[in-house]
């Protein structure tokens, strides 16, 4: 009998023994198989305000070597979505690099009321550092608010800092958020009266030679010409008349319509800012892209580099002129032809197939809200100073106390909480106390307090994504959200920054080395892109990422 029962625990033994040794050999196999040798380059293309049927309203104008060539080659996820609120600038580049929210990586606003110091705080700004470059402030600038890594952080300590990371963006934080903690540099756009790349002493002492060359050349003069449209404007049957009243426009110029003489217009509109508000911007960036990969020698070893591009222009012509203007057709038209212009500089340089490419936005945009009011779609303003008064009114008149209210930034109201232990009142009864209150206003729809955002785990609708944009040491003590379509904001132009599908709905575009050729409607997430990255690289995720790797994108 016992002899039985070793011989049975033996062959359960070798038994299990191989079936280790098999699935050890075949976990190698499905690595070789599938992973095979990594992208010399991961490229992540971030366009600034982009709502995802910028792709398709505009397609039939689009050309070949674009977005109609990531979408033919590539992977389309159709129903790509933020999932948190506030969708502004700086958390949305940061979710997409890190994977995750403002809950976790702490970038809860573009500024923000800091509540430690109690002073407002821009997202990248950082007086421990020089500028470099400028001898203006614009360059005093670093990730350090940013708590947690991005995929390229991540790519850093998987090749032992062997592997690059290069940050582009007229915008400092388009720059500065993507590329992460231990970048070999990120550059951006100080216009004004310089109109030159720089950066800071938190990457570099001095610009690389690459770099001065650029400056000192004159591409960037080159583009104060006249912006007028790509093709004859009567073919942009896509977009509005081109004079309306729902439009912006520069200063020096009647009416916002084409054609439109920079040279001209150079002086009564910041120098070389106006040229950050065109499409000529995107020229400028996908100059300075391409000169960097060649500068840097990008893709050329077998460590992978990683190369942020983040294209700003469109959404400051998307605040000036709105969602269905000419101006921001022209501009999708003509960033179209530096997405090939792109495309086909690392074709030449990297190698095609050698790299991999993904394209999104930081957040999309609303319609302008008086274009809406006048086709009788719900829409409006809410007077953001008259909401201030009478919240400060009605404290006083409730608490028979100023100063209970620190701030009100972010549709977040900051309370004083040392007034508040000092007079015996308890913080959420007064978090509840403001919610009555500001209900009844017009324009606020819902109200919550910051006491439920950490008490309760939301899944589903808006709570979920306001949880997910609340981080418990940063964001406020009441958070107040519009109806669909309100903004705080001008009677011309598009914003953003909702919860509303016009905020949150933005392009997932992949392709190249480890992409398979698709599309879905399946919903993803913006926080899937840095997971989705990490598992094509096979190296660590983003320590506190969230998202899922999209298997079904994956060669
Ligand atoms: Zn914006």
């Amino acid at each position: 009998m016992k002899k039985i029962i070793y011989g049975i625990l033996i062959s359960l033994f070798f038994v299990s023994s191989f079936q280790a040794q098999q699935q050890n050999s075949k976990n190698r196999t499905n690595k070789d198989n599938t992973i095979q040798a990594p992208p010399k380059l991961i490229v992540g293309i971030v366009v600034d305000q982009m709502r995802y049927d910028y792709l398709t309203r505009f397609y039939d104008k689009y050309g070949d070597g674009g977005f109609k060539r990531m979408v033919n080659e590539g992977f389309n996820c159709k129903n790509n979505h933020f999932n948190y609120v506030p969708t502004y600038t700086a958390p949305g580049h940061t979710s997409v690099y890190t994977g995750t929210t403002p809950k976790y990586h702490g970038i809860i606003g573009n500024n923000w009321y800091d509540k430690e110091i109690k002073s407002s705080v821009y997202c990248a700004g950082d007086d421990s550092v020089e500028s470099v470059g400028t001898e203006h402030k614009a360059g005093q600038m670093s990730p350090h608010r940013m708590k947690t890594t991005t995929f390229a952080d991540e790519n850093r300590l998987f090749t032992q800092m062997r592997g690059k990371t290069i940050g582009i963006a007229l915008k400092d934080r388009g720059a500065i958020l993507p590329a992460g903690h231990t970048a070999n540099a990120a550059y951006w756009f100080h216009g004004a009266d310089e109109g030159r790349w720089i950066s800071s002493t938190f990457y570099m002492a001095e610009l690389p030679k690459w770099v001065q060359n650029f400056n000192n050349s004159n591409q960037v003069e080159s583009y104060f010409k006249e912006w007028n449209t790509l093709y004859d404007i009567s073919t942009y049957t896509e977009s509005a008349p081109d004079h309306n009243t729902f439009e912006g426009g520069f200063k020096g110029k009647e009416t916002a319509t084409f054609p439109y003489d920079l040279g001209a217009l150079k002086d009564q509109n910041g120098g070389y800012e106006i040229l950050k508000a065109t499409p000529f911007g995107n020229n400028i960036t996908t100059d300075f892209a391409l000169a960097a990969i060649e500068g840097e020698a990008l893709g050329q070893d077998e460590f992978t580099d990683v190369l942020a591009i983040s294209y700003s222009s469109p959404d400051y012509v998307g605040h000036n002129f709105g969602v269905s203007s000419k101006e921001v057709q022209d501009t999708y038209l003509r960033l179209d032809k530096d997405l090939e212009r792109l495309f086909k500089g690392l074709d030449a340089k990297v190698g095609k197939g050698n790299y991999t490419v993904f394209l999104t936005a930081d957040h999309a945009a609303v319609e302008v809200p008086s274009y809406l009011k006048s086709l009788k779609i719900p829409a409006g303003y809410f007077d953001s100073r008259a909401f201030r008064e009478k919240v400060y009114a009605f404290m006083k008149t409730t608490f028979k106390a100023d100063e209970l209210i620190e701030n009100i930034s972010n549709n977040q109201i900051f309370l004083n909480r040392s007034k508040l232990y000092e007079m015996g009142l308890k913080l959420e009864d007064v978090q509840q106390t403001i919610i009555n209150e500001i209900i009844t206003y017009e324009h606020i729809d819902k109200a919550y307090s910051g006491m439920s955002m950490t008490q309760t785990s939301f899944t589903t609708g808006i709570e979920e994504l306001i949880q997910n944009g609340f981080n418990q040491k940063r964001s406020g003590d009441v958070i107040y959200v519009y109806d669909p379509a309100v903004l705080s904001y001008s009677l011309t132009g598009s914003s953003h920054g909702s919860s509303f599908n016009y905020d949150t709905h933005v392009p997932l575009l992949l392709f190249g080395n480890g992409i398979k050729h698709g599309q879905s409607l399946k919903k993803t997430h913006i926080t899937d892109i840095a997971p989705t990255i990490s598992a094509i690289l096979g190296i660590s995720f983003p320590n506190a990422a969230t998202g899922q790797p999209l298997e079904f994108v994956l060669e």
